[in-house]
């Protein structure tokens, strides 16, 4: 065993309870006009067991998958390169380019929970004020995904560079440097390893990002929680069903858990969308048997 597969062994063993503790919010009292708890979605995302160890467990996936890969050296990084269809997919040829791992940043590697306490406390749903607030002055109020900090730090190790592309602005590029180093998840240099809207012409797409990416480094693995952080080609207006469709049909269904890691987001995004006829197949609906029915 290499000192590098020891090093990922201890620290696949090492007690991901130390994390960085999400700072408590300076807020008064709740008044009593507000709802009682908040949502389900918030509920197992920022206070569950289960939120957290499927974090971690998807954390420990890709630290396994990404120690191998330095090892093995792979011809293609993890990046689909332009012009590829998810029924054709092509990767971005590495070349002799330095590793790197490519992660969203919000709900990916890092919880917005000061934020999302603000707006279920208020009953707000998202709004672009408030979140450019909180852009600039949340970094007190964060905390790193389970399973982030620590794993984030051994990748470094392995001499994988870490670098985030974020929907955030590139105006609050500095706050959002700051934020990340606060949740306990190193260093973000703005054009290095830190890549937000507004550095190229696309908009909150984050295609050219990972394009600009792939020309320096051999991206080896990306982590997400919204399908827009590995392809824009999944954001193309499919209907909901067809969108889940293109996640389970190969080769794209092959990537889940082997070069693309997904972070569970059940409060916000591209995920929760869709009507009764898109969420329940009509082959798969089901009533009780009417009294006396069926007997
Ligand atoms: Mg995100």
């Amino acid at each position: 065993m290499s000192m590098t597969m020891r090093t990922v062994s201890v620290l696949l063993l090492a007690p991901l309870a130390a994390c960085a503790t999400v700072p408590a919010a300076t807020t008064s009292a709740p008044s009593a006009d507000l709802a009682a708890n908040p949502s389900a979605g918030m509920q197992y995302l920022y206070g569950s067991g289960e939120g957290a160890a499927i974090s971690v467990q998807a954390w420990h996936a890709l630290l396994g998958y990404v120690a191998a890969k330095v090892k093995a050296r792979p011809a293609d990084s993890v990046v689909l390169e332009e012009g590829a269809t998810l029924d054709a997919p092509k990767f971005e040829p590495c070349g002799d380019r330095p590793f790197a791992a490519v992660f969203d940043v919000d709900e990916t590697v890092m919880l917005n929970t000061g934020y999302e306490y603000h707006a279920a406390r208020t009953g707000q749903g998202w709004n672009e004020a408030d979140w450019g607030a909180w852009e600039k002055t949340g970094e007190g109020a964060v905390g790193p995904v389970p399973g982030a900090d620590h794993v984030l730090a051994a990748l470094r190790k392995l001499g994988v560079t870490v670098i985030f592309n974020t929907n955030r602005s590139v105006a609050n590029a500095d706050a959002t440097a700051r934020a990340i180093k606060a949740a306990g998840l190193g260093d973000a240099v703005h054009g290095q390893t830190l890549y937000l809207s507004g550095d190229d012409a696309m908009g909150s797409r984050k295609d050219g990002r990972r394009w600009t990416i792939s020309g320096k480094y051999c991206v080896i693995a990306m982590g997400g929680d919204q399908l827009g952080d590995f392809s824009d080609l999944f954001n193309a207006g499919q209907p909901v069903s067809a969108r889940r469709a293109a996640t389970m049909q190969l080769p794209i269904a092959g990537l889940w858990g082997n070069g693309w890691f997904v972070l569970p987001n059940p409060v916000y995004g591209s995920g929760l969308k869709g009507g009764f006829d898109d969420v329940f197949p009509m082959d798969r609906r089901w009533a009780p048997p009417a009294a006396g029915g069926g007997k």
